[in-house]
Order: structure tokens, then C-alpha cells, then sequence
């Protein structure tokens, strides 16, 4: 074990990424490595891409990258923006600046739209700048991880969709998590990654494009060489992927989106809505106050709460791992020291978010602060409980 990495067989990972590994998806992972020109790896392809559509909610085949998750979002920028077009980039945090700054890269135009930490960005308002003038594209984070907030996909998309700008959608941090539904809400580059919800180590990056977006490729004038989406899509065609795959990756990938499927959409969607409730109310009872602003925008994948008053939140977080061997994380960017988060999604449950409740009571306590650390996992208990018997109440 290294306490300073947090590298341990076993450190529970409650972070917003990577995130625990099942059993079964790191055994497929330990299989013979396969040819990827062969029929064995189109299959593989095949069942992979099969899932992903489920997950993502289209009918459009899936890019699969040999990339973490920014390399899916780079690709989309690299593939729909090109010098002279505009992108209207909502800057939600951390992880929505970043899709701004690689299109500044790209030579894009870049508006952009900032919005206060923690709250979320209004369909309305969005409906406003895009009626005072034409953008090519629109970018928000679906799950803005470093907030904690889900902003509104079908709201945004939609209206995006109607001013005619493509939307180019980071939903790297809840894809497998929660219902994305691209088609239905007319979303034009969905981006995912492996290490979240999909219960994979870090390596691989997925993108979806619509009609509109790949029509929008085809024209562009694409400057990466690697990230060519509509190379990578005419390649499915056959069975493949343009270069060398991560093969064992993939491997992985088709069990835990097996597994998904087979616990079914609904009530995986259903147990991550309930992991988040059960950890608000949780905080709620330890008196730390969530970072987003509007409990209805709250992520269902990753809460953010503000550390107490005078403490820094790196110090609450080296605790928790120090004494119970679980990573939680802290703040980012400007939010650095002041927030801490807790990541609960993919091979996680109800067990391991009272059993980090628990922790992060009693590392309160060490630090100053006294709380009711098993009242409040109990609280976590419940919650979850009445959220899986009455989703709708
Ligand atoms: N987008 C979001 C919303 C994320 O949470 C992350 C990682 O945490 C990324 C993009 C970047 O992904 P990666 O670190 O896999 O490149």
C-alpha cells in the first residue's frame, strides 16, 4: 500500500473517477489478448457498440477511442470546429472551460458564458444569447464534475438544436449513470469515458455523432490525424477501428456494459439517484452544506459539499484515506481547499456510501468538529431506501 497515492487493493474508491473495478470486468480484462483485424474482434466491436447505444440512447453507431475522456472531447471539437467557426462554450467549471480551451486550440471563435460555481446553466437564458446571434456550436458539461451539477441535457440541447447550433456534450462523468437520450434530444457529440460509471479503468474515450454532426466533419477541415471521427465511424463498417485498439479494454467494456444491461437501465439509473439523495441527506445531517444551489440540479454521480467553516478540505480528505481507506476528493481549480466530494457511481451501492459517511463523520470529529457520524450514515441508509421504493416522491 502507498498512503500517498491512495494506490491499495483495498482502497475503496469514492471518487469521481476512476472508480471500482467488479470482479467479472477485470476478469475479462485478464483474457488472451484478441487480433483486432480479425471476426473474434468485431464481434467484440459489435457487442460493445450495441451497449453503448443503449446506454447513450441513439441508433448512431459509437466511436470508441483508445483516449481517457478528453481525448473524446478533443475529437469532437477537432471534428466539428474548424478556424472561422463560432463556438458558444457554457462555462460550467472546470471540465466546461476545458472544451472551450481546446476549440480556442482548434482556431475556433470562442464565446463564452460563464456561469457561478455551482449553479446551473438556464435553458431560457441559453435561448436568449442564441437569438442575439449565429454559433456554430454549443458545449456544456451534461455532469459537471468539479460542482457537482447535472445541467439540464434535454432543456439545453433542445434549444441548441433549434437555433441551429450543433451541441457538443462532455457527459464523460455520466454516461451509464443516468438517461442521456441523445436522440430524443436531438444531441449532436456525446462524449463519454471509461472510468466512471462504466466501472473500467482509465483508456477509453467514446463519442456519438448525429447526422448533422458527422455531415458537419465530413467538412470540416479536420486537424488531428488520430481523432478523425469520420474515419473511425467508416471503419466500424467493417469491424474495426482505424489503428491498433485497446483490445483489453473492450474486453472489459462489453462485460460492464453486460452487466448494466442485465441489472437494466432503468434500475442502474434508479440506485444512482438514490446513492445521490441518501449522500445529501447524509451531509444534510452533518450540517455541511452542498456546493450546488439548486438541490434539483444535483449530480446523481458525484455530491460536492463545502468543508466547515476555517477547515480545508484537502485536510478532511487525507483523514478519510488515512484512516479508513477510502478516497473521497477534494475541490478543484478555485474550489480548491474550500469543497470535498464524494463520488458515488458505477460498482457502488448503499454499503459503500454508509460506510464512507461513516468515515467522513468520524475524520470530522479528529479534525475539530463534532457530528453524529452514525446518525448520519443511518440517514443515508433510509434515504436510499424510501428513494428506491418511491423514486417519485
Ligand atoms: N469531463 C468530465 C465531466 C470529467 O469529469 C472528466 C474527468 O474527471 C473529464 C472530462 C476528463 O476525463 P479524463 O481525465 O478521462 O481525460
Amino acid at each position: 500500500m502507498n498512503n500517498d497515492t491512495g494506490s491499495c487493493e483495498d482502497m475503496l474508491l469514492m471518487i469521481p473517477g476512476p472508480t471500482n473495478i467488479p470482479e467479472s470486468v477485470r476478469l475479462a480484462m485478464a483474457a488472451q489478448c484478441i487480433y483486432h483485424r480479425g471476426s473474434e474482434f468485431a464481434a467484440l466491436l459489435d457487442d460493445c457498440i450495441r451497449g453503448l447505444q443503449q446506454v447513450i440512447g441513439t441508433a448512431r453507431p459509437v466511436a470508441i477511442l483508445t483516449a481517457s475522456g478528453t481525448g473524446g472531447v478533443e475529437a469532437a471539437v477537432a471534428n466539428l470546429l474548424q478556424p472561422g467557426d463560432r463556438l458558444l462554450a457554457l462555462n460550467t467549471g472546470k471540465f466546461g472551460k476545458r472544451i472551450g480551451d481546446i476549440a480556442t486550440l482548434y482556431g475556433a471563435e470562442v464565446t463564452w458564458w460563464d456561469c457561478p460555481p455551482g449553479g446551473a446553466a438556464s435553458p431560457a437564458l441559453l435561448k436568449r444569447v442564441l437569438a442575439q446571434g449565429y454559433f456554430t456550436a454549443v458545449s456544456f458539461v451534461y455532469n459537471e464534475t468539479s460542482t457537482g451539477v447535472m445541467h439540464d441535457i434535454a432543456g439545453l440541447g433542445r434549444i441548441a438544436h433549434d437555433a441551429g447550433a450543433l451541441s457538443i456534450v462532455d457527459a464523460v462523468s455520466v454516461m451509464g449513470a443516468a438517461p442521456i437520450d441523445m436522440d430524443a434530444n436531438g444531441l449532436d457529440a456525446v462524449i463519454g469515458g471509461s472510468q466512471k460509471a462504466l466501472m473500467l479503468p482509465p483508456g477509453l474515450s467514446f463519442v456519438a455523432l448525429s447526422e448533422a454532426a458527422l455531415e458537419k466533419a465530413c467538412r470540416t477541415n479536420r486537424a488531428s490525424y488520430y481523432f478523425d471521427l469520420p474515419r473511425a465511424l467508416a471503419a466500424i463498417e467493417k469491424g474495426q477501428t482505424p489503428y491498433t485498439p485497446a483490445v483489453t479494454l473492450m474486453s472489459g467494456l462489453r462485460e460492464a456494459l453486460r452487466m448494466i444491461l442485465e441489472e437494466g437501465l432503468d434500475a442502474v439509473f434508479s440506485r444512482h439517484a438514490a446513492l445521490a439523495r441518501a449522500c445529501r441527506s447524509a451531509l444534510d445531517a452533518m450540517g455541511l452544506p452542498l456546493l450546488p444551489t439548486d438541490r434539483a440540479r444535483c449530480s446523481v454521480t458525484v455530491t460536492a459539499a463545502h468543508a466547515p467553516e476555517g477547515m480545508d478540505s484537502k485536510e478532511l480528505v487525507t483523514r478519510v484515506r488515512d484512516d479508513s481507506h477510502i478516497l473521497i476528493s477534494g475541490g478543484q481549480d478555485e474550489l480548491k481547499g474550500k469543497v470535498f466530494r464524494i463520488g458515488h457511481m458505477g460498482d457502488c451501492g448503499i454499503a459503500q456510501l454508509a460506510r464512507t459517511i461513516s468515515a467522513v463523520g468520524a475524520a470530522l470529529g479528529q479534525l475539530g468538529v463534532a457530528v453524529d457520524a452514525a446518525a448520519a450514515a443511518a440517514v443515508a441508509r433510509d434515504e436510499y431506501t424510501r428513494h428506491q421504493e418511491n423514486p417519485d416522491a
